[in-house]
C-alpha cells in the first residue's frame, strides 16, 4: 500500500483531535468560534473522504461506486475549504461575510464553488473531473484544472482580504491566518507535479493547529468561571457592531444580590450562583433557538447578544429567563432567590455607542425599583432619575458653582428633656433643570468623583456659620449633627480641616457631632481611626449612623469613641414584630450599659414615639416632628416649640 496514506490518516487524526479539543475547551460560542468549528469540520470531512479515496486508489478497489463517492466527497469538501476559510477570516477581523452592499461581490464569490459543485454533480456521467480507467486506475478529467482555478481564486481573495486588515491585526494572528496559503500552495505544487504525493491534508491540519494556538485562545475570549464569552470579547464585539452600524438586540441581566449571596453562602455560594445563572441562560437560548452570543462581564452582569435576524426572539427569551431565574436555588444548604433584573435594549436605535451601553447596563437596575418584570431600555430612559444618574457629575459641579446645594435641618427631640436638643444637617441639591435630587444619589457619585471633599467643606462651613449666628444662639439647641462620608473619613487632612473651619467661625467643638455610618467604620482604616481619635480629643463627639443596617461590628463600636448610636429606620419599621422588640430592647440596653446615647431615626407616628420612649431611647428624629427643613424654617419651628 502507498505509504503516503499514513500521512493522510495522521492528518485526519490530528484534525479530529483538534475538533474534540476545540469543543471540550468550550470554544463553540461566538461567530468567530463557530466559523472556526465549521472550518475544522469541513477540513475533517475532506480528510476522511480523502483517506477512503486514497486507500481505495492504492488497493485498486473494484467497487467503483464507493470510490466515486469518496472522491466526490473529498473534492467537494476540499474545495469548500478555501471558501469557509475566507468566511472565518472575516469573522476574525470582525466583518460580516455577506453584506448587503457587497451583494455583487458575494455572488462573484459563490461563482467558482458553484461551478465546482456543478462539475462534481455531473461527473458521474460526464467524467469531466475524474474517472476510473479500464485498469481501475483513477484518472483526472479534462476540467480538473477548474478545481485549481477555484481554489486559486479563493486563495487570492483571502490574501487580498487579509492584507486589507494588516494594520488591524496583531502580527502573529496575521501570520497564522496567512500560513494556510503558502502551505497549501507548496502542497498543491508538489501534488500537481506528482499526483501520488499528498501533502495537502497534512498542510491543512498544520495550519488549523497553528491558527488554534495563536488566534482561538479560549483565555482571550472565555470567562473561566461561567464558560461564557468574557468582557474583553464583549467590548470588542459591541464596539465593532457600533462602528459597522450593525443593528443588534441585547438582553441585559444584572443579578442584584450577588454580594448578599456572597455574604450568606460564601465564595462557593457566589460561584454556584453565577454558574447556575449561566446554565439557565444557556439552556433558554438553546431551547428557544435564540442563537445569541452569551457573555459574562463581571459582578453578576450577564449579556445576551442577538444579531438583527434573531432580535425578534429576544423579547420571548427575556420573558422565559425572567421566570426561570426566579426559582430558588440551594447553595450550601441555603435557599437563595436570585434577584435578576432583566432589560431589553435595541441598538443603535435606543443606545448609540459603547460607553453609553456600558454605563447604562452597569446600573440600569438601580434606577427603578425592582418590579420583577422585564424592562425596556426606552422605558428606563424616560425616567428622570436615569437622566440624572447619567449626568450626575456635571450636575454636581454645576451645583457647587451655582450654589444649588442647601443645608436643611431635621430637629432631634430629647425624650427626657421634652425639647429639641439638636438637629441633623442634611444636604439638599436643587438643580434648575432636574429639581430636587436625593442625597442617596449624589453622595455616592460625589464620593466616586472626589467632589465630596468640597461638598463636605461646604456643609461644615454652612453649619458653623449657622451655629455662630445670633438666630441659633437664641434657640437653645445644644449641637448639630453633621454627616461624614467614607471618603472624607479616609482623608489624611480631615481633622485639621474640620478644626480650621470651627476656628474660622469661632464655634466650640461640643456644638458639633459628626455622624459616621456603620458601613464606613467597618472599613477600619488606620487613617479613619486616627481622624476620629484626633477630633475626639479636640472635643468633637461622634455618632454611629444607620446602626443595624450593616454588620453591627461590636468590636468597632467598643473601640471607637462613639457617644451616640443612631438606630436605622429599617430597624424601626419592624418594631411591632415581637422578635424585633426583643432585639431592640436588648440592643438598647446593651448600648446604654456602654454609656452610649441612642437616637431613633425615621419616627413617623405618635404610636412609634410612645413605643421608643418606652424602650428608653434618648432622642427621637423623624417626620413625626418634622422633615428636614431650610435654616429659616428650622429657626421658626424651634422658636415656636421651645417657647411653648
Ligand atoms: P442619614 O444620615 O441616615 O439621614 C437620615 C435620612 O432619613 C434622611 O434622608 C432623612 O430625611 C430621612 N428621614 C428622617 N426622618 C424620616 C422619617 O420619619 N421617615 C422617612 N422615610 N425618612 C426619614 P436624606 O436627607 O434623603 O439623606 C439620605 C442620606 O444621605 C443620609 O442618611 C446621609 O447618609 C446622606 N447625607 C445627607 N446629607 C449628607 C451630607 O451633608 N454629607 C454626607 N456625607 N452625607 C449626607
Ligand atoms: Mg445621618
Ligand atoms: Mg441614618
Amino acid at each position: 500500500m502507498d505509504k503516503l496514506v499514513y500521512l493522510d490518516i495522521a492528518s485526519l487524526i490530528l484534525i479530529v483531535f483538534l475538533l474534540v479539543s476545540t469543543i471540550s475547551r468550550k470554544m463553540t460560542m461566538g461567530r468567530s468560534n463557530k466559523a472556526f468549528l465549521l472550518l475544522i469540520a469541513t477540513v475533517m470531512l475532506a480528510a476522511a473522504f480523502n483517506v477512503v479515496a486514497v486507500y481505495t486508489n492504492a488497493t485498486q478497489n473494484p467497487n467503483l461506486d464507493i470510490r466515486q463517492f469518496a472522491h466526490t466527497g473529498y473534492l467537494l469538501f476540499h474545495n469548500l475549504t478555501p471558501l469557509v476559510y475566507l468566511m472565518y477570516s472575516t469573522t476574525v477581523t470582525g466583518e460580516t461575510f455577506f453584506r448587503k452592499e457587497l451583494i455583487g461581490l458575494d455572488i462573484g464569490l459563490m461563482l467558482p464553488i458553484t461551478c465546482v459543485v456543478g462539475l462534481l454533480a455531473s461527473n458521474y456521467v460526464t467524467h469531466n473531473l475524474f474517472y476510473f480507467d479500464e485498469n481501475l486506475k483513477y484518472v483526472r478529467g479534462k476540467y480538473f484544472f477548474v478545481l485549481y482555478v477555484s481554489a486559486a481564486l479563493y486563495a487570492v481573495a483571502g490574501l487580498i482580504y487579509i492584507f486589507r486588515f494588516v494594520k488591524k491585526m496583531e502580527p502573529i494572528k496575521l501570520i497564522a491566518l496567512a500560513s494556510i496559503l503558502p502551505l497549501t500552495f507548496a502542497a498543491m505544487a508538489v501534488q500537481a507535479l506528482d499526483s501520488s504525493a499528498r501533502f495537502e491534508m497534512f498542510s491543512n491540519a498544520l495550519s488549523l493547529i497553528f491558527i488554534s494556538m495563536t488566534i482561538q485562545k479560549p483565555e482571550n475570549t472565555i470567562d473561566i468561571l461561567t464558560r461564557l464569552l468574557n468582557y474583553p470579547h464583549y467590548a470588542e464585539t459591541i464596539k465593532k457592531n457600533f462602528t459597522a452600524g450593525r443593528e443588534f438586540t441585547e438582553i441585559l441581566i444584572n443579578i442584584a444580590n450577588t454580594s448578599q449571596v456572597q455574604e450568606l453562602a460564601g465564595h462557593d455560594g457566589y460561584m454556584t450562583l453565577l454558574k447556575h445563572t449561566s446554565k439557565v441562560i444557556e439552556n433558554v437560548n438553546k431551547r428557544m433557538h435564540g442563537k445569541a452570543d452569551l457573555f459574562y462581564l463581571d459582578r453578576g452582569r450577564f449579556r445576551m447578544l442577538f444579531n438583527a435576524k434573531n432580535g425578534e426572539k429576544a423579547e420571548a427569551i427575556a420573558g422565559s429567563l425572567n421566570r426561570e431565574l426566579k426559582q430558588h436555588i440551594t447553595v450550601n444548604s441555603r435557599d437563595i432567590t436570585i434577584t435578576a433584573h432583566i432589560c431589553l435594549a435595541h441598538c443603535p436605535e435606543e443606545i448609540g455607542d459603547f460607553n453609553s451601553l456600558m454605563t447604562f447596563g452597569w446600573d440600569f437596575h438601580k434606577t427603578n425599583a425592582y418590579t420583577g418584570e422585564v424592562v425596556k431600555a426606552s422605558e428606563i430612559f424616560e425616567q428622570k432619575k436615569f437622566t440624572i444618574l447619567n449626568n450626575l457629575h456635571s450636575i454636581i459641579e454645576k451645583g457647587l458653582k451655582n450654589k444649588n446645594f442647601k443645608v436643611y435641618y431635621q430637629p432631634i427631640y430629647s425624650v427626657s428633656q421634652r425639647r429639641f436638643v439638636s438637629a441633623e444637617a442634611l444636604l439638599r441639591l436643587i438643580d434648575d433643570e432636574y429639581g430636587f435630587i436625593s442625597p442617596d444619589l449624589f453622595i455616592p457619585a460625589a464620593e466616586r468623583s472626589g467632589a465630596i471633599h468640597r461638598i463636605g467643606d461646604f456643609v461644615l462651613e454652612e453649619v458653623c456659620r449657622f451655629i455662630a449666628s445670633d438666630d441659633f444662639k437664641k434657640l437653645g439647641v445644644d449641637y448639630i449633627e453633621v454627616n461624614l462620608s467614607v471618603a472624607q473619613c479616609m482623608h489624611v487632612g480631615l481633622a485639621h480641616k474640620v478644626m480650621d473651619i470651627l476656628n474660622k467661625y469661632k464655634v466650640s467643638p461640643e456644638k458639633i457631632n459628626l455622624e459616621i455610618t456603620e458601613t464606613a467604620i467597618s472599613f477600619s482604616q488606620k487613617i479613619m481611626i486616627d481622624n476620629i481619635l484626633e477630633l475626639n480629643e479636640a472635643g468633637i463627639s461622634f455618632s454611629l449612623d444607620d446602626y443595624g443596617t450593616g454588620y453591627s461590628n461590636l468590636k468597632r463600636v467598643v473601640q471607637l469613641p462613639m457617644k451616640i448610636v443612631k438606630l436605622d429606620k429599617s430597624f424601626v419599621d419592624e418594631h411591632s414584630n415581637p422578635k424585633m422588640r426583643i432585639v431592640l430592647k436588648n440592643t438598647i440596653r446593651m448600648l446604654k450599659d456602654m454609656d452610649m446615647e441612642i437616637v431613633v431615626e425615621g419616627i413617623e407616628t405618635s404610636e412609634m414615639v410612645d413605643a421608643f420612649s418606652e424602650l428608653k431611647c434618648d432622642f427621637i428624629q423623624g417626620y413625626f416632628f418634622s422633615k428636614p427643613i431650610p435654616e429659616q424654617d428650622f429657626v421658626k419651628f424651634i422658636s415656636e416649640r421651645q417657647s411653648a
